[in-house]
This record gives structure tokens, C-alpha cells and sequence, in this order.
């Protein structure tokens, strides 16, 4: 069977045009990341690429064969554009101009109006080079990322090989040779890098929605103003992990806190100046504890932690810790943060149960308060 590669060149032309326009709505616009922007220019830039070899045969030949090569090339560029946000910065505007530059200058020196393989072992070296690199990005990456990441690590690694094969028998038997012509010709590409234009945008469209997915979860565990965990999902994560602590029997504390007549504060300076209050307190527990404790803002100024391992002991100097951060920062008119009161309920020894410990730790808290607050108080397991 003989593939025509013109009815090809038009269908893909179509399918990348669709596949375009439905990642540009489906998840460029909702998303607004940086790789499915990368994805939708690359597509675009294929779409063009493949239609500008339309003009192949005709006296538009000249200038429409370099300017395929160059747009190939560009949309290959931005796939490894698209693949290395997701891990690091973009690349420097010179690396991605550098290929596409190289790739229409040889080009336009082999005789582009007569010779259709004008620059060829450039341009199939490029897209090799560019595809390789695309696919190390991936590879790159955390490997709890995305489920997509090694189906799209091995798309990339799969092109990239495919024309490096091209180059190999490119160079060896030319572009007439019948082993080029039968596997790596025009019209075997075009088909291959249809199906892989989907399946690339089909698993681009599903890290779109993991990511939206991730963000939406984050959104909904963390509380806007201090960026700690929220009151439910503290609860939530807690009593996970009060049930490890009691599968181990490992000790641990439960602390409640509260800042010291902070109303007051509202009062004399204003609900902005509490809020900075609140962060400050957020980001003097952030500095203290370790990055394995719960932190979550139980309600207005009152705040809850879970610390696994932690001794009543040590977690009243944890307290003492976090007022010593608390005691460095002023407010912007020089005025000085609240004291807290704590109140901390040791895990471990008597019932376990989380409200409980949170009565525990409340009834420790009252008790500091009573006695004139800016003090911690441990609390008695109940009998
Ligand atoms: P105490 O030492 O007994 O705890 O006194 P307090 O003034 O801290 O306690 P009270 O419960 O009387 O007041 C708490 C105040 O916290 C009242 C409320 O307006 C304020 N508050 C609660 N949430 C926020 C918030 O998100 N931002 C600001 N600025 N204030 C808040
Ligand atoms: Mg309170
Ligand atoms: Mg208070």
C-alpha cells in the first residue's frame, strides 16, 4: 500500500488544527500553565509547519520548504520549553531560537526551490536533539509528579529516537532509498507523529486536571489567612495520625494555643494590623516546628498542633521557642505582637481519643489564662 503523503499532510493538518483549538479550551484556559501553553504554540506551530509543505511541487516551493523546516523545528523547541517548565525555568530565548535559525539557514543553502530534502540531516538532527531533550526533562522530574509522567517521558524519547533512525538511514541511502522512503519517509512520519500528537495531548490534558485537582485540594485543606491547615482537615490528619501514634504507642503532645487579649489589638489597631498578627504567629510556628507536625488555626486567634514523638517536656519548650520568634517581630508602627497562652494535652498515657486531648489541652489553656496568661500549662490525662 502506498501512503500519499499529500491527503496525509492535510489530515494532519486537521488533527493538529482540532487538537489545538480543544486544548486551548479544555485546558489552557482553565489551567493557565506554562507547559499547556508551550503545548498549544507547539501544535500551532506543527499545524503551520506541516501545511507550509503543501507548496511542495509548486513555485512557492522556495520559501515555503525552509519555512516548514524552521516552524518543525520551533514546535519541537517548545515541547522542551513546555516539558522543562514543569521542572524548572523556561530556556533562554537563544536556545530556542538557535535550532529553528540553524535549520532554515542550512536550508535555504541547499536549493530549497527544486530540492524538497533541502537541509534535511540539519532538520532531522534538530528534531532529534530537541525531542531528546524534551523527553531528559520529564525523566527529570519527582517520580510522584504526574501518572502521565513516564507515558509522555517515553513519547518524547520514542520521537526523538525515531529521528535520529531517520537521520541514520537519511545519511546512509538518502532521502530515495527504499528502506527511507518505506519506514521513515513523509508519509510513515506524518501517520506516526498524528498518533502521538494525540496521545501526547491526551496525557497533557490529564496532568491539566491533576494539577487543577492538586490545587483545588490545597485550597480546600488551608486556611487563606495563615496558609496553615484549616480547622477540618487539621482534625482530619490528626486522627490519622493519633491512630499511628497508638498502632506504635509512641508518645506525642497535643497543644492548643490562643494570643492573649487580642481583641484588644483589633481594638487599638485595626483588624489589618490583627490579621499581620495572626500570620506573624503562623510564621513563628512554621519556623519552629518540624515539617512532620500538624499546624492548623483551630477558629479566629486560637491555633492547634499535633507534634508525634514530642514530650509534654519538649513541647513546652517548642512553646517557649515560638514566643522567642514571636517577641523579634513588630508590627509596622513598631508595636509589639500579642503574648499567646498554651495549653498542652501530653498523648500517650490515659485516653487518647482526639477530643479528648483537645478537652485536655482546653481546660490547660483556660487554666493559663486564669493564672494571667502568656504561660503554658500542661494538662492531666483524665483518669
Ligand atoms: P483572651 O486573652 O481571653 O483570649 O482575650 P481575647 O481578646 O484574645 O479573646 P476574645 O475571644 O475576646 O477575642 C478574640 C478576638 O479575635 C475577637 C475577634 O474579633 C478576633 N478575631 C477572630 N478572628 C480574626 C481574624 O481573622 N482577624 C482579626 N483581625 N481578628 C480576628
Ligand atoms: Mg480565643
Ligand atoms: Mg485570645
Amino acid at each position: 500500500m502506498q501512503l500519499d503523503t499529500l491527503t496525509l499532510r492535510v489530515a494532519f493538518a486537521i488533527v493538529a488544527f482540532t487538537l489545538a483549538l480543544l486544548f486551548y479550551f479544555a485546558a489552557y484556559r482553565s489551567t493557565r500553565s506554562p507547559y499547556s501553553a508551550w503545548w498549544c504554540v507547539a501544535l500551532t506551530l506543527f499545524l503551520a509547519g506541516s501545511a507550509s509543505y503543501l507548496f511542495n511541487g509548486t513555485p512557492h516551493q522556495v520559501w515555503a520548504n525552509p519555512l516548514g523546516n524552521c516552524l518543525l523545528v520551533a514546535g519541537a523547541a517548545c515541547v522542551w520549553a513546555g516539558a522543562r517548565s514543569l521542572r524548572a525555568s523556561r530556556p533562554r530565548s537563544w536556545q530556542l531560537a538557535a535550532g529553528p535559525a540553524v535549520v532554515t539557514v542550512s536550508s535555504a543553502f541547499e536549493n530549497p526551490g527544486v530540492n524538497i530534502w533541502a537541509g534535511g540531516a540539519v532538520f532531522l538532527a534538530l528534531m532529534s536533539l530537541m525531542l531528546g531533550l524534551a523527553s531528559r526533562e520529564l525523566w527529570r522530574l519527582e517520580p510522584g509528579y504526574s501518572r502521565v509522567r513516564i507515558p509522555l517521558a517515553i513519547a518524547a524519547a520514542f520521537f526523538s529516537a525515531y529521528y535520529s533512525c531517520r537521520l541514520i538511514v537519511y545519511l546512509g541511502e538518502g532521502p530515495d532509498g527504499r528502506i527511507f522512503v518505506t519506514y521513515f519517509g513523509s508519509a510513515v512520519t506524518t501517520l506516526v507523529t498524528m498518533v502521538l500528537l494525540v496521545v501526547v495531548s491526551f496525557s497533557m490534558a490529564a496532568l491539566s486536571s491533576e494539577q487543577q485537582t492538586r490545587a483545588l485540594r490545597a485550597v480546600a485543606t488551608q486556611d487563606g489567612l495563615t496558609g496553615l491547615l484549616n480547622r477540618a482537615a487539621f482534625l482530619d490528619l490528626a486522627s490519622d495520625e493519633l491512630q499511628r501514634l497508638r498502632h506504635t504507642r509512641a508518645l506525642g503532645s497535643l497543644i492548643l494555643a490562643d494570643l492573649d487579649h487580642f481583641k484588644a489589638v483589633n481594638d487599638t489597631y485595626g483588624h489589618a494590623a490583627g490579621d499581620t498578627a495572626l500570620q506573624s504567629f503562623a510564621a513563628a510556628c512554621n519556623g519552629t516546628v518540624r515539617s512532620t507536625d500538624l499546624v492548623g488555626r483551630y477558629g479566629g486567634e486560637e491555633f492547634i498542633f499535633l507534634l508525634p514523638g514530642v514530650s509534654p517536656d519538649r513541647a513546652e519548650a517548642i512553646t517557649k521557642e515560638i514566643n522567642r520568634h514571636l517577641r523579634a517581630v513588630r508590627g509596622p508602627d513598631g508595636s509589639r505582637m500579642p503574648t499567646v497562652s498554651y495549653g498542652i494535652a501530653p498523648i500517650g498515657h490515659g485516653p487518647s481519643g482526639l477530643d479528648e486531648l483537645i478537652a485536655t489541652a482546653d481546660a490547660a489553656l483556660y487554666e493559663a489564662k486564669s493564672q494571667g496568661r502568656n504561660r503554658t500549662v500542661r494538662g492531666l490525662p483524665a483518669p
